[in-house]
């Protein structure tokens, strides 16, 4: 997505990034122009960014959240992604290591302590589906149900997603990332599908588009964004894709902090009023004047870090998170999630998962 901004567009990006800020969306045309022709510097591009950070502030009531998340393993992972460091291939997760549930409940704790206002529980592929689902009920009972749990394990079933859900889920954190099926060796229809069968079972979806690097064209970016709003996701994020040592796609380099910046506001406009907040990893002050809103803390494995713990590496804490919200104007979200997002729902007028968010609401364990 290294462009070359033609400068006769600038009459067609500013109404455009207009026609953004009223927080409806923006079409598949429009958002290839945006990303084709805004440089990284000057007028356009900071009045890129002041549209999508305006249409945050303004939709999301000025709030950020931060989120916890627990990496339970390390390991080689078959499915073999190329830009992941628990890639069979590359990666460098030689010696397989895993959180006891002692571990991860010590984690939730602190979590909780630190009052986030959800939790993730993340492994690889492989992980064993039933000790998955285990940890999620631990998790959740340690919690008492009082915040969303999101799930990040592998693709599912219809059978799976409803499982996943019995065990105290409510969003499941799926994508189907850049080059999927060419750099990973899952079917893109298989990652689709477990989205369809999460929303069927009734859990709400996260998504992402990732992991984005120089390599990636205005059109895959943009197909990639397309489907996830057919799908239907809530929840958004934008990632970009680490150049890990020995990874075949190092050779690409990384996106700079300006262009990842770009394409972050351009998702937010993008998706408008139908997603309830809106992440971007790695987390900095440049995204949360792009449109992001919601930041995470890790703990355990991440496959983005060479490091088994990841707090002793790339991660960022709580507190820094915290701190983070605020130099940036945020307020941090403290309360019911599961409240806040019937509540932007009615806000922001798009009710389509507001079923689901009271089915959770009311029946969560
Ligand atoms: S990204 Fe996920 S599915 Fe791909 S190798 Fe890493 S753990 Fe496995």
């Amino acid at each position: 997505m290294r462009t070359q901004p033609d400068p006769e567009s600038a009459p067609r990006v500013t109404s455009i990034i207009k026609r953004g800020e009223k927080g409806k969306g923006l079409t598949k045309n429009e958002t290839a122009t945006l990303l084709r022709n805004i440089p990284t510097q000057g007028p356009l591009f900071k009045s890129l960014l002041a549209a999508a950070d305006g249409l945050t502030r303004k939709q999301f009531g000025n709030t950020g959240e931060i989120h916890g998340q627990i990496g339970l393993n390390w390991d080689r992972c078959s499915q073999d992604c190329q830009f992941c460091i628990f890639s069979e291939s590359w990666g460098e997760a030689g010696t397989p290591n895993e959180l006891s549930e002692d571990d991860v409940l010590k984690r939730t704790q602190s979590f909780a302590k630190a009052k986030v206002a959800s939790i993730s529980i993340m492994s690889t592929a492989d992980y064993p589906f039933e000790r998955f689902l285990r940890m999620g009920t631990l998790v959740n009972r340690e919690v008492l149900g009082r915040m969303p749990l999101f799930a990040n394990w592998g693709d599912l079933s219809f059978e799976q997603a409803c499982e996943v859900k019995k065990a105290g889920y409510t969003f499941y954190y799926h994508a189907l990332r850049l080059g999927e099926g060419v750099t990973t060796k899952i079917d893109p229809y298989k990652r689709m599908q477990t989205i369809e069968n999460a929303h069927r079972a009734g859990l709400l979806v996260g998504s992402c588009l990732e992991p984005i690097g120089p390599e990636h064209s205005v059109e895959e970016l943009v197909d990639t964004l397309s489907i996830m709003r057919d799908l239907k996701i809530s929840w958004m994020a934008t990632m970009k894709r680490i150049a890990l040592n020995g990874s075949p796609l190092a050779k690409y380099g990384e996106l700079t902090d300006e262009e990842f910046a770009r394409v972050t506001a351009v998702t937010r406009l993008f998706f408008g009023n139908r997603i309830f907040t809106m992440a971007a990893h790695e987390p900095s002050s440049l995204c949360l004047h792009a449109g992001a809103n919601f930041l995470v803390a890790e703990l355990g494995t991440n496959p983005r870090d060479t490091q088994c713990e990841t707090e002793w590496g790339r991660a960022w804490d709580v507190e820094s998170c915290k701190k983070m919200l605020k130099e940036n104007g945020f307020r941090t979200f403290k309360g019911n999630l599961f409240k806040r997002y019937a509540r932007l729902s009615l806000k922001n007028r798009h009710l389509t998962h507001l079923p689901r968010i009271m089915t959770n609401r009311l029946f969560a364990p």
